[in-house]
């Protein structure tokens, strides 16, 4: 959309103009699943595809947010009545930014926020940290504030933690907030390290494809907490901080003291992840990225048999994309739906693409490179 179009549709809403606009991407996370709150390692890229907000200051203590994604019109909301766990629907998500960036101490009296996205809603692609970070950076810019794009990041994590209610980790809104075009953000999420990894899939003739298979199981965001606090019971009980702790030579002798079987299966997922990110990025270095491709397959097993969280359909994508030729394939995000990666020769890519959409007709794909973070737009 330009950014007339953009500044129309505000006007439209508001009855005056708006004060600027900025974008921040949904993100695809190469490898690293479920390793961000057990303080290991991810790599993620941002997608091209972005959650554009025009926004304007309003200094009388209201908040009134807009969506063209959304059915219900403007939603109008007292700063001073915002609270943890009070409010619902889509617009929780600015009301919990805002929120966090008050509490954090910096005075932002309220505003008027039009969002309009490419990213696809409910998808696995964060759509979510797209909305978050992108009401961040607007809020944060235009009240003259230069937060760290990693504290930008945290920040949304915290109102998603906190007044959302979700126990997310703080990978997706890291992605958004501090990915560059052309590269793979490798994050050690203990010590918030970040290395800018170059990831160029044209180069080496090589196309990454994300499938979406629209669909989302309902128990995917209990059965997120109930992760969490199993890898978080599972390093309890070996005596450490967390699951990263368990270096990979130590995996064996982890899985022998660990009492229970859900305990295992939990820690060789987040052990071997971690391994497999490390993996990559060696791979990545060396510029021997086809070889990638088993590695995000392994990851893929491992989050099917060992943390349980893939789905037939996500099964049947890198099942299909595996058995068509590609490189490598595996499910990406939270798990329990949304979407698959899959590494394909570019040569070889549009019929890998038909013969995965024949498979399972509802799926909805695109070939991918990695774009930019968030940024202003004007
Ligand atoms: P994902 O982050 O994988 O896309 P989530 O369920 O975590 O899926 O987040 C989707 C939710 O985020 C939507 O239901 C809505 O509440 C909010 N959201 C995302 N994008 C938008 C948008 N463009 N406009 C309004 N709300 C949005
Ligand atoms: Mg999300």
């Amino acid at each position: 959309m330009t950014q007339a179009a953009l500044d129309i549709a505000f006007k439209d809403v508001y009855g005056r103009a708006p004060e600027g606009a900025w974008a921040a991407p949904g993100r695809v996370n190469l490898i690293g699943e479920h390793t961000d709150y057990n303080d290991g390692f991810v790599m993620p890229f941002a997608l091209p595809h972005t959650t554009r907000a025009a926004v304007a200051r309003r200094d009388d203590g209201r908040l009134r947010v807009h969506s063209a994604d959304m059915d219900g019109g403007v939603v109008e909301l007292r700063v001073a009545d915002l609270e943890p766990g009070t409010a619902s629907g889509w617009a929780t998500y600015p009301a919990a930014v805002l929120w966090t960036l008050r509490e954090a101490g910096h005075d932002i009296p309220g505003a008027d926020i039009h969002y309009d996205s490419t990213v696809p809603v409910g998808g696995g692609l964060s759509s979510s940290a797209a909305l978050q970070v992108v009401t961040a950076l607007a809020l944060t810019e235009l009240h003259g504030l230069d937060l760290p794009r990693q504290d930008l990041a945290l920040l949304c994590q915290r109102s998603e933690n906190v007044y959302v209610g979700a126990p997310v980790g703080v990978m997706d809104q890291t992605a958004s907030a501090c990915c560059t075009s052309g590269h793979a953000l490798h994050l050690d999420v203990r010590g918030l390290q970040q290395r800018q990894v170059p990831f160029d899939l044209a180069a080496e003739g090589l196309q990454l494809l994300v499938v979406d298979t629209r669909v989302k199981h309902a128990h995917a965001d209990g059965a997120y907490a109930q992760l969490r606090s199993g890898c978080e019971a599972s390093a309890a009980a070996l005596g450490l901080p967390a699951l990263r702790d368990v270096a990979y030579p130590q995996l064996d002798a982890a899985l022998v003291a660990l009492p229970e079987e859900r305990m295992r299966r939990l820690t060789r997922h987040i052990v071997t992840e971690n391994r497999r990110v490390e993996r990559v990025l060696a791979l990545l270095d060396a510029g021997r990225t086809r070889e990638i491709g088993p590695v995000l397959t392994e990851g893929h097993v491992s989050l099917r048999d060992d943390f349980q969280i893939s789905c037939p359909e996500l099964d049947l994508v890198v099942d299909t994309a595996l058995a068509g030729g590609a490189l490598g394939a595996r499910m990406t995000g939270g798990g329990f739906g949304g979407s698959a990666i899959v590494l394909v020769e570019e040569d070889r890519a549009a019929e890998l693409g038909e013969t995965i959409a024949r498979a399972l007709p509802q799926v909805r794909r695109f070939a991918t490179t990695p774009g930019a973070g968030a940024h202003r737009l004007w």
